[in-house]
């Protein structure tokens, strides 16, 4: 089941000055944190029960540094919480759906996280979370 919007993915260039305009909006910081795995570093802001996560590479290899590259900093995906990542994944694959990840990776924010495919919603990048368990 899909419950709300657990966050907006913003890619940026500059992580540090990022966190400075979106405190200056006014939008209340919660933290930062690195996720090796992906090769981003991030900053949530907290929104009403949902978050910014804001994204910069922390290498050139990462999959942010090439969505930059392309696009510039600018709004990247749309994560839905959803009670049960893993069996939200064998939902959308049974509808038709092409996913990025058909296992659960880790996100930040102790969720584990799959992307679908943006071909499979004519070009909105779609991420569906849960909790980690452990
Ligand atoms: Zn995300």
């Amino acid at each position: 089941m899909i419950r709300k919007i657990e966050h907006l993915g913003i890619a940026v260039t500059d992580l540090d000055e990022a966190i400075e305009i979106y405190k200056k909006i006014g939008l209340e910081f919660v933290g930062t944190e690195v996720v090796d795995e992906q090769k981003v570093a991030t900053a949530f802001f907290k929104v009403g029960e949902s978050y910014f996560e804001l994204l910069a590479a922390t290498d050139p290899s990462s999959t942010i540094a090439k969505f930059i590259e392309k696009n510039g900093g600018r709004m990247h995906h749309i994560a839905l919480a959803v009670d049960d990542v893993e069996a939200e994944i064998a939902r959308l694959q049974a509808e038709g759906f092409e996913m990025i990840d058909k296992v659960p990776r880790r996100g930040a924010h102790g969720n584990m996280i799959a992307f679908l495919h943006p071909r499979a919603t004519r070009g909105t990048l779609l991420e569906v979370c849960s909790k980690a368990k452990d």
